[in-house]
């Protein structure tokens, strides 16, 4: 993994205790993050939310604790899971359901967006795109047609694409390219803003968009990768 400025991002580690030297991380992780509770929120986008230094011996890492982004105000739950597999992801994503029914039991009749991601970088795209009011099922189909088009020069085996939620070029839909294994940022793939707001429309007209989008995307974990499998 690395972080945005191509920097190798902070080693991690799960359970409290430096990855480094051993030495017992005493502040507790954020296990939930709820707007408009920003303090937390911000330190999300930022990337350092549950980062810590190892007072012994000055090592960077990133504590492992699953997190929760709950917003009242537009009801939305993500859910953060890290380092599970298969089973757990699986089990963990038919549980989303009722933990948004009951989370927001007293919201009326709002659907509330309900997502899981298994990364951390996924998971801060998921919440930059709610906050930005995106359809994150509209965001993964563009990453889809993106790998699909060869004029596009993103080669779906070798890179991944996140939201470019950094501010300007709001008449630009933005990707940062990450190469896969390495995570290494290799280059942002733009798009005119009109690709998004003309499916957007699309989505709102005759349903046959939100079909698609519903088998594609059949449960909370919307991601392109589950399309490129
Ligand atoms: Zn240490």
């Amino acid at each position: 993994m690395a972080s945005k400025n191509g920097k190798p991002s902070a080693r991690r580690a799960g359970a409290g205790a430096c990855p480094a030297c051993g030495a017992a991380v005493a502040a507790a992780p954020a296990t939930s993050v709820v707007r408009p509770h920003t303090a937390d929120l911000e330190a999300l986008l930022r990337g350092s939310l549950n980062r810590r230094e190892c007072a012994a011996c000055g090592q960077a890492f990133v504590l492992d604790a699953p997190v929760v982004f709950r917003d009242d105000e537009t009801p939305c739950l993500i859910y953060f899971l890290p380092e599970a597999d298969a089973g757990r992801r699986a089990r963990a994503a038919g549980e989303m359901a009722g933990l948004a029914a009951t989370a927001f039991a007293e919201a009326g009749n709002v659907p509330p967006v309900c997502r899981i991601a298994f990364t951390r970088r996924q998971f801060i795209e998921k919440v930059a795109l709610h906050l930005r009011g995106l359809d994150d099922r509209l965001i993964e189909y563009i990453k889809y047609q993106m790998f699909r088009n060869p004029q596009q020069k993103v080669s779906a085996a070798s890179s991944e694409l996140f939201y470019d939620f950094s501010p300007g070029h709001s008449d630009r839909l933005s990707f940062l390219v990450f190469e896969r294994g390495t995570g290494a940022a290799t280059g942002v793939a733009r798009l005119p803003l009109t690709v998004y707001d003309e499916l957007a429309a699309g989505l709102a007209g005759d349903g046959a968009l939100g079909k698609e989008l519903g088998r594609l995307f059949p449960g909370p974990h919307v991601n392109v990768e589950d399309l490129l499998a």
